[in-house]
């Protein structure tokens, strides 16, 4: 009975190679001293995997930046603008693709799939050619031959990551494509691989019958390169389609096929059904996903049910995924109990939980192994930190019943007009201000106890009166109080919500060097006591216009979080919809007209398969709608989004019954205004950012003038907001000013034009 993983993330326990690279971006390390830190990171990485015990044992699954730009660089596909004079590609190529040079913009990034990855997307034009510029598959794998020589490991292999990054890797281009995999396939033959990954998540996804015609032919045009080669295609992260199933267990050069049985529950049945005899079946049932200890009693049922269908020496026990979407080692957390760490396995840990699998099904199982681990599931389930009984009552209590306002949107815009008095095209900003280093300062002195709690609230309370009294002076309409109190805004509100649990090294590669934290919600979520009001008020008092109240709302939290899995991840949302919802009500109590409920990540909830989609967004906006359903019709709320393609699911969007929506819409007019333009009804109101915060560009006054008047062309003029893209934390004062200057004079020009 044998082990795989599928990858493993390349960061590093404490995020080795984050430093390692942004020192040599700095000019402060040298390529070498950064190649070293990469040499170490995957030699440890293969000798833990080793001395696991794991047997096919990954190589390739390294990158310095992302494996789709990897790809990307194999192919030769750099675009012209890099200037790139051929030969193998180097790093400073290979970077400037990745973020840019001092001339030319780095090429597009867009996420991976439904995770928070974010991938380089190729850019193949009618003028693209390929060509084998970059050997890197086969030499990691050769690192990794020679890394592991003295073991008693005989199988690496090679995670090309799949032909088909998304649609945008056209099948037009298959052909030219196909001899440099040929090609690849060759040298990491001649250098002794027996066994090749090819990573396909593509296959998961609602493909047309053109495009699974399109795989077939291209698997059947690499199939000679195959011969004397074990070919792996790896799937992962939702249930694969039937269609596509069958496809895939009909290619003749492939052995083994690799499912994702976590996300995989009708996959599964697929499997049971028929599978073709003979050939292995990788059976991904350690989650990549998430940072929950495995419940091997019952992984290891389910394997041994696969065994009526696959014979035992062809069923492989593998990871949902690649482990990169995972935080990479427990050892390293000395923030949590006892108690909530015996729950949780990171990527270190599943890696040890696939080969107990294993052996266990050879009939070697690790009693005291298994037995704690029983233990810890029993004790995850009966833990009074983990149940609230009057949480899961409320929240039970929803399920099923409808919630919204009482009155429609357009009378209670009137309602709150009234009373907020504002003028035609009313200004904002979408929540924070820049975060300097000072601010940065105070908020890690008070975390480390260096300065008092009362210093800490005088320089938070000074910060926001100064972005109070800059927000007067540009005119803006409705202010915020600049968000100064927050790290990041769903840590922000995890910290002070039960039923979270922070960790101090649980990072998650997002793209290229940077990484996220994201919590882990492990118990039922209630809010002990007010979040944000004293900020509010206090940022209300120093002001007489509107202050608005900002939270992060649940869909948000829920997305950014590791979520627990014994239960529906919509229970957990209406859960801290409640949450949240105490806190609306505190906030209104408390003198605050106007709340924004931040749904970010809305969009990226989505399930990959559009057949999932409706239920997905159906409780996702019923969270939104509890959180705010209980306000006054006076109280207006507003929510915001970082996106503006959402023509997909505009009728969610506008079922969620905001009274205002900001949205991101700078890098494209076009694709937002056709929707309305098409003649979808709006009548709440709607701020389009007229200007792009994620450039420190400063657009000028003519410009916003030009954009405002272009949604007005499709617009009413009495639901146009004006505001920026998005919150203002990561830019500069002396971007932030002149920019918002601008804003504010084009708007009031243009008021003087209606
Ligand atoms: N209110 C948040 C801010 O301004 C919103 C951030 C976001 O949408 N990502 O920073
Ligand atoms: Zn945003």
């Amino acid at each position: 009975m044998a082990s795989h993983i599928v990858g493993y993330p390349r960061m590093g326990p404490k995020r080795e190679l984050k430093f390692a690279l942004e020192s040599f971006w700095d000019g402060k390390s040298s390529a070498e001293d950064l190649e070293k830190v990469a040499t170490d990171l995957r030699a440890s990485i293969w000798k833990q995997m080793s001395e696991a015990g794991i047997k096919y044992i990954p190589s390739n699954t390294f990158s310095y930046y992302d494996q789709v730009l990897d790809t990307t660089a194999m192919l030769g596909a750099v675009p012209e603008r890099y200037s790139w004079a051929g030969g193998e590609i180097g790093l400073s190529t290979y970077f400037s693709m990745a973020r840019g040079n001092a001339t030319v913009p780095a090429m597009e990034m867009t996420k991976w799939f439904d995770t928070n990855y974010h991938f380089i997307v190729p850019e193949l034009g009618p003028t693209i050619k390929f060509t084998y510029a970059s050997h890197k598959a086969v030499s990691e794998y050769k690192e990794a031959k020679a890394c592991l020589l003295d073991q008693s490991h005989t199988c690496c292999f090679l995670n090309l990551p799949r032909v088909w990054t998304n649609r945008s890797l056209s099948f037009h281009f298959l052909g030219s494509i196909l001899p440099i995999y040929k090609e690849v396939v060759a040298e990491l033959k001649a250098a002794g691989a027996s066994w090749i990954q090819f990573d396909e998540p593509t296959l998961v996804k609602d493909l047309d019958a053109h495009e699974l015609a399109a795989f077939t032919s291209a698997y059947a045009e690499l199939e000679s390169s195959f011969s004397g080669l074990n070919v792996l295609i790896e799937t992962y992260f939702a249930d694969i389609p039937a269609e596509n199933y069958k496809t895939l267990t009909s290619l003749s050069g492939v052995t083994a096929y690799g499912f994702d049985l976590v996300r995989g529950a009708k996959t599964i049945d697929l499997v049971r059904s028929s599978f073709p005899s003979g050939k292995y079946l990788f059976a991904g049932v350690v989650d990549g996903r998430n940072i929950w200890a495995d419940d091997l009693a019952a992984s290891l049922s389910t394997l041994e049910s696969l065994e009526a269908v696959v014979c035992k020496d062809k069923l492989v026990v593998s990871t949902s995924c690649s482990l990169m979407h995972t935080a990479v080692d427990l050892v390293n957390e000395t923030k949590l109990d006892d108690e909530i760490k015996s729950w949780l396995a990171f990527a270190a840990q599943k890696v040890v939980e696939v080969n107990a699998l294993a052996k266990a099904l050879a009939g070697q199982k690790d009693e005291a192994y298994f037995a704690a681990n029983v233990a810890a599931q029993a004790s995850r389930r009966s833990s009074p930190r983990v149940t609230n009984e009057e949480v899961q009552k409320a929240a039970a209590a929803l399920r099923g019943s409808d919630h919204r306002r009482a009155t429609n949107v357009s009378a209670r815009l009137d309602a709150q007009q009234k009373k907020l008095n504002l003028p035609v095209l009313p200004t904002t900003t979408i929540g924070s201000f820049p975060q300097t280093m000072d601010l940065r300062r105070v908020r890690r002195e008070y975390k480390a106890k260096k300065i008092s709690e009362e210093e800490y609230t005088n320089a938070i309370k000074e910060e926001i009166s100064k972005v109070v009294k800059i927000q007067e002076e540009l005119d803006i309409d409705v202010l915020v109080h600049g968000e100064p109190e927050r790290n990041d805004m769903v840590e922000y509100f995890g910290e002070q919500l039960s039923g979270f649990a922070f960790t101090a090294n649980g990072w998650v590669q997002s793209y290229g060097s940077r990484c996220v934290k994201p919590p882990i919600i492990y118990g039922d979520v209630s809010r002990p006591n007010p979040m944000t009001v004293y900020w509010s008020k206090t940022a209300q008092s120093m002001t007489s216009r509107p202050m608005k109240g900002m939270l992060t709302g649940p869909v948000t939290i829920l997305n950014w979080s590791f979520v627990r899995n014994d239960q529906p991840r919509f229970e957990t949302c209406y859960q801290i919809a409640l949450a949240i919802k105490k806190e609306v009500e505190d906030l209104e109590a408390g003198g605050i007209q106007v709340i924004q409920i931040d749904e970010a990540a809305l969009r990226e909830g989505l399930p990959l398969r559009k057949s999932e989609h409706a239920f997905y967004l159906d409780w996702a906006v019923h969270s939104f709608r509890i959180t705010n359903c209980g306000v006054q019709d006076t109280t207006q709320i507003h929510t915001h989004m970082c996106y503006s393609n959402f023509n997909d699911i505009i009728h969610s969007i506008i079922d969620m019954d905001a009274d205002v929506i900001t949205i991101e819409n700078s890098r494209s007019d076009e694709k937002l205004l056709s929707v309305f333009r098409e003649g979808v009804k709006y009548g709440a109101g709607i701020g389009p950012g007229v200007y792009d915060i994620h450039s420190p560009r400063i657009p000028s006054t003519e410009e916003i003038a030009d954009r405002i008047n272009k949604m007005l062309a499709v617009l009413d003029t009495n639901i146009l907001w004006v505001n920026p893209d998005c919150g203002l934390k990561t830019r500069k004062y002396t971007e932030v000013k002149p920019a918002l200057t601008n804003m504010v004079s084009a708007t009031k020009l243009i008021r003087t034009q209606l």
